[in-house]
């Protein structure tokens, strides 16, 4: 058998240094792929992007990017923008980020690929599974489903977050999102 070689699909650093810090410290072979043409800006993309990055740096985990393609993800998100979070909307993101980083992940000799989209408890994980299984079927590279919210994930990655001072985001990134937050706020 081939020696693993995880590539980690990540949407932010809150949601994946639990993961990241586990994965490490188990000493498996993996790097995190960022790659999140859905946040709604690019001001907001590079926060995310340079605050995942900080923890990758700190755990010594190789960390790659892809361009940011806000075009594309609308293009991929068209007629689906009033679908509710967990609906239509998210199945089309997920699938689109997951399919390219499953390409990513076979033209960069990956022998699987997982991701951190379902970690948060506001996911649907049978969704983001479900986009998954699309993204293996079409790049034939096995997409590890393991349940990262198990193993005292939740405690390990709010620990991270207290103390590394990680910028934690109050929506989950597409400008309907913000603006569903926003509004959740005002109404509380
Ligand atoms: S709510 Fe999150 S998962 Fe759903 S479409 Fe927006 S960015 Fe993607």
């Amino acid at each position: 058998m081939s020696e693993e070689n995880l590539l980690l699909l990540s949407c932010c650093a809150p949601c994946s240094c639990g993961v990241i810090q586990k994965l490490a410290g188990q000493k498996r072979r993996f790097t995190v792929l960022f790659y999140n043409p859905n946040i709604d800006c690019s001001q907001e993309y590079e926060k995310r992007l340079r605050e995942n990055q900080r923890v990758c740096e700190r755990f010594g985990v190789p960390f790659v990017t892809l361009p940011y393609e806000p075009q594309a993800w609308r293009a991929a998100t068209a007629g689906l923008e009033r679908e509710p979070e967990r609906g239509k909307r998210c199945s089309a993101c997920f699938e689109m980020r997951l399919r390219r980083a499953a390409r990513y992940a076979k033209e960069n000799g990956f022998n699987a690929f997982s991701s951190v989209l379902g970690v948060s408890r506001h996911k649907d994980l049978e969704q983001v599974n479900e986009a998954a299984a699309h993204a293996e079927a079409e790049s034939g590279v096995p997409y590890d489903r393991t349940n990262w919210r198990k193993g005292g994930n939740e405690i390990l990655r709010h620990e991270l977050i207290k103390e590394m001072a990680l910028y934690n985001q109050r929506y989950c990134g597409c400008a309907f999102s913000r603006a569903q937050g926003e509004k959740n706020e005002k109404d509380a």
